[in-house]
């Protein structure tokens, strides 16, 4: 098992991407903290329970990212329980989608507030933990619309664009600590997430996909996987593409 008696916080982890990462950790012997802020608390709940009746612990927050507060009491909690914290997955994230002369500015704020600066909150309180252990993770999912751009999602694509820079910038911060800190950069995959988007739209954005398919939750889980492990540890300050070569 690749992530045997380690523990992880991941957050937006009730359904989507970060099921699949809190599962695959799970299933390589880690420890999971399991943060979301749905309505509906049945999916986090599910996932606690997937978690735990693999053999492992789990603890289960339902807290919003984008408050400072609340994502120190997430990370010291975590620390409480299990006196140590090996990973951090920032994936919460979400979407306010408009063509920028009918964006509202709440949409670009909160958008902001959640993707980019969430991942602030939670990497700034990790950071001091992992830095006195003198070891670390912080695997930040971004996008590929980061490195591409989109039509109708400028705030998300800025935000996701803000992500690769605190990546780059902690991992040349946090390096003297062994702690490395990269980013991933999923395209389409196949989440609740993209499951609105009328069915013509997905086809044509299909067309662009040299791998010919949509992602799935468990493509992404693998190499966040690998780059939590001991194995990922000389990869540092990286955005990997996760997108079947949509972003060549
Ligand atoms: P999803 O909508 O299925 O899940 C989002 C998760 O984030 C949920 O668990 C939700 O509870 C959580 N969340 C939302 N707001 C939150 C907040 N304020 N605080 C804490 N948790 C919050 O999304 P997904 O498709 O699984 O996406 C996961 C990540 O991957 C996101 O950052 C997304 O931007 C990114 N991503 C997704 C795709 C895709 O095609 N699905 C592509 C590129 C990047």
């Amino acid at each position: 098992m690749l992530l045997s008696g380690k523990t992880a916080l991941i957050t937006g982890a009730s359904r989507g991407i970060g099921r699949a990462i809190a599962l695959e950790f799970a299933r390589q012997g880690c420890n999971i903290a399991i943060n979301h802020y749905d309505l509906d608390e049945a999916a986090a709940n599910e996932v606690y329970n997937e978690v735990t009746s693999m053999g492992r612990e789990a603890l289960l927050f339902k807290s919003d990212v984008s408050s400072f507060e609340q994502s120190k009491l997430m990370i010291s909690e975590t620390v409480s329980k299990w006196g140590r914290l090996d990973i951090l997955v920032n994936n919460a994230g979400i979407t306010r989608d408009a063509l920028i002369i009918s964006m509202k500015e709440e949409d670009f704020d909160r958008v902001m507030q959640v993707n980019l600066k969430g991942a602030f909150n939670m990497s700034k309180h990790a950071a001091g933990v992992m830095a006195r252990q003198r070891q670390g993770r912080i695997i930040n999912i971004s996008s590929v619309v980061a490195l591409i751009g989109n039509s109708g999602q400028a705030n998300y694509c800025a935000a996701k664009a803000g992500i690769i820079g605190l990546t780059k910038s902690l991992a040349r911060e946090l390096a003297s600590r062994s702690i490395t800190v990269n980013a991933i950069a999923p395209g389409f995959i196949e989440t609740d997430m993209t499951g609105n988007l009328p069915e013509d739209l997905k086809l044509e954005l299909q067309k662009k996909i040299p791998l010919g398919r949509c992602g799935q939750p468990q493509d992404v889980a693998g190499i966040v996987c690998y780059l939590a492990s001991d194995a990922g540890g000389y990869i540092t300050g990286e955005v990997i593409r996760v997108d079947g070569g949509m972003g060549m």
